[in-house]
């Protein structure tokens, strides 16, 4: 019956969403959840094969800014909470075309808000149920050599996409400010792990890698970005949203800071350890032979860093899985998912 209390989730068929769903179900098996995604390019029912055999699992297509189907969405279910983590998420992409991130990200974001401040209000209930908005570090800007973003860093957005999610991110506030609702947002670093779109960094590493191709680095290949492993990041989010305080954001970081280059030299090491039979076709002696720096990204933030003592401090949460083994992982699922393609 529909009318059982459920968790709303938007975008859980991309790379976040499907590992948080795989991680709730798990954990709350009591816990009602409805996945709502448009199914983009970005979306793949696949990351959720497991998932949906689980009783408490349900999917539906759609879009986030689609308003009467939206609101319908809030008829028909009780919805107790929402987790939104629908939006485009390649920065590449906003540079080419930032259209679609203004309606997914800021105008789907608002169209979510409305959508449960309205069914909220007239249960009475909009200071409980929680609106729990996915965000980014990138919102902060760019930082130098030194120093870390902490929340109360003044958000100075540099890309198409990171100003989407700046904006969606005030509209969230602002709910809570002005109606009162019960609002929260976290903001993490790069996350990695299994089920990444292929156009992200690692999985074009390992796939490059596995077939022979240049595996192409931005720039001189110095950028800095922190890594949290998926499943830590999936844990802070459980966290926040029935821990957090509202009206609050929280960074999440990985305490992992690596530049581009090397990043793909140490994923180069571990596939030369681990597949080195994919190298002979191509007589190199490492992976690490087929990096190429091509021309810079527009724009390209030098360094992003977080600085999480908050969600430490206030909520427990401290990442758990070690960078070379959650590098590991990650490393041998893309490589079985790539071996499994060349079988089909
Ligand atoms: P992703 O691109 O893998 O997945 C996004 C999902 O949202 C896809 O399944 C897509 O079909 C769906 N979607 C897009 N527009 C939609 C719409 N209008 N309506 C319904 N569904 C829609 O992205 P991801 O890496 O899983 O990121 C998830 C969230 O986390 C995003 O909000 C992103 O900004 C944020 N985030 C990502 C990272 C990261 O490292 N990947 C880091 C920090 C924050």
């Amino acid at each position: 019956n529909n009318r059982q209390q459920t968790l709303l989730i938007t975008g859980g068929a991309g790379f976040i969403g499907s590992n948080f769903i795989d991680y709730f179900t798990k954990q709350y098996p009591d816990t009602q959840i409805l996945n709502i995604d448009k199914l983009t390019y970005a979306g793949n029912l696949d990351n959720l094969r497991e998932v949906d055999q689980r009783p408490n699992y349900r999917f539906l297509q759609g879009d986030i800014g689609d308003k009467a189907w939206i609101t319908s969405i809030f008829e028909e279910y009780d919805i107790s909470g929402v987790i939104n983590f629908a939006a485009e998420s390649h920065v590449d992409r906003s540079i080419e075309d930032s259209q679609a991130f203004v309606e997914s990200n800021v105008l789907g974001t608002l169209t979510l808000l409305d959508a449960a401040k309205k069914d909220w209000e007239e249960k009475g209930e909009l200071d409980i149920r929680r609106f729990h908005q996915i965000s980014t570090d990138e919102v902060y800007g760019s930082l130098g050599e030194v120093g870390s973003f902490s929340e109360t860093t003044p958000y100075n957005p540099r890309n198409p996409y990171s100003a989407s999610k700046a904006s969606a991110n005030f509209f969230v506030k602002s709910f809570g400010y002005t109606y009162g609702m019960d609002v929260v947002i976290s903001s993490s670093s790069n996350n990695y792990g299994p089920r990444q779109h292929q156009e992200k960094l690692i999985p074009t590493i390992i796939s490059h890698a596995l077939e022979g191709k240049q595996i192409p680095i931005y720039g001189d290949g110095g950028n800095v970005r922190d890594w949290l492993y998926v499943d830590d990041h999936c844990r802070a989010i459980d966290l926040i949203y029935h821990k957090g305080h509202t009206l609050e954001s929280y960074n999440v970081g990985g305490g992992n800071e690596q530049t581009n280059k090397d990043m793909a030299a140490q994923i180069c090491s571990l596939l030369d350890e681990f597949v080195p039979e994919y190298r002979q076709p191509y007589s190199i002696s490492s992976y690490r032979d087929l990096i190429k720096f091509t021309e810079d990204r527009k724009g390209h933030d030098r360094r992003y860093s977080v600085d999480d003592r908050k969600i430490k401090q206030e909520l427990g949460w401290k990442p758990a899985v070690d960078f070379h083994e959650g590098l590991k992982k990650t490393m041998e699922w893309y490589v079985s998912e790539w071996k499994n393609k060349q079988t089909l």
